[in-house]
């Protein structure tokens, strides 16, 4: 588990992740060596840094959302692409070509990384407040879909992330997929986390979708 989205995944059978290494002005993000905290610093981090630590973590801390319960959320979400989801190269693909709808009523194709998206104990109908509940919900969506649909919560260095995990998973579609999870984190808090998995057809079963790097954490506050 790292935040650097230009972490590298150790070859198979490397055990348990280090212990991770926590960014000591904001508390929000972690990663997994010296090396990618440096990389990331370089690559995102550092302008986000400071309104992380006065906003970010706040809203984290104020919601009880600790680094363990975004660890073991991250450590859920990967249980769940591994028992629903087929091979990158199965999910029709990777790639999805939507239709443009807000360009004036002409019909431009655009292209995007496809978003996995489980949706556990009915989060969703939570928010909308419907009253079928099922234990985990999947959809999938294009990225500019699902930016757009948590257009509220997802702050721009976070849309960051997410897109330059994106454009990782574009690159290799068929060994990689974008993931997320909604998880209730508090009666009142939904937790998204947004990852990017690495598919290994090799590995044995359980362990073909592995998280590579997390894109995000937000927080969407019911008011109930
Ligand atoms: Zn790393
Ligand atoms: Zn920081």
């Amino acid at each position: 588990m790292c935040y650097n989205v230009q972490h590298q995944l150790p070859p198979q059978g490397s055990g348990n992740s280090p212990a991770l290494r926590t960014c000591g002005s904001c508390h929000a993000v972690f990663y997994c060596s010296q090396a990618c905290q440096e990389e990331d610093w370089a690559a995102l981090h550092r302008p986000e840094c400071k309104p992380a630590s006065l906003y970010w973590r706040q809203k984290l801390k104020a919601a009880g959302v600790t680094q363990r319960v975004e660890q073991d959320r991250l450590t859920f979400l990967e249980a769940l692409a591994n028992r629903f989801l087929p091979a990158p190269s199965e999910t029709g693909t990777s790639r999805l070509v939507e239709l443009d709808r807000s360009s004036g009523g002409s019909c431009e194709r655009t292209e995007g990384t496809l978003v996995h998206v489980f949706d556990t104990a009915g989060m969703r109908n939570m928010l909308e407040r419907t009253n079928s509940l099922k234990f985990v919900q999947y959809e999938h969506m294009s990225i500019s879909a699902f930016l757009k649909k948590y257009d509220q919560e997802v702050g721009e260095s976070t849309q960051a992330r997410i897109l330059q995990c994106a454009e990782r998973v574009q690159r290799h579609p068929d060994s990689s997929a974008l993931v997320t999870g909604m998880f209730l984190a508090s009666p009142r808090v939904i937790i998204t986390i947004c990852a990017k998995m690495q598919y290994n057809d090799g590995a044995a079963l359980g362990q073909k979708y592995r998280i590579v790097s997390h894109a995000c954490c937000v927080l969407t506050l019911l008011d109930l």
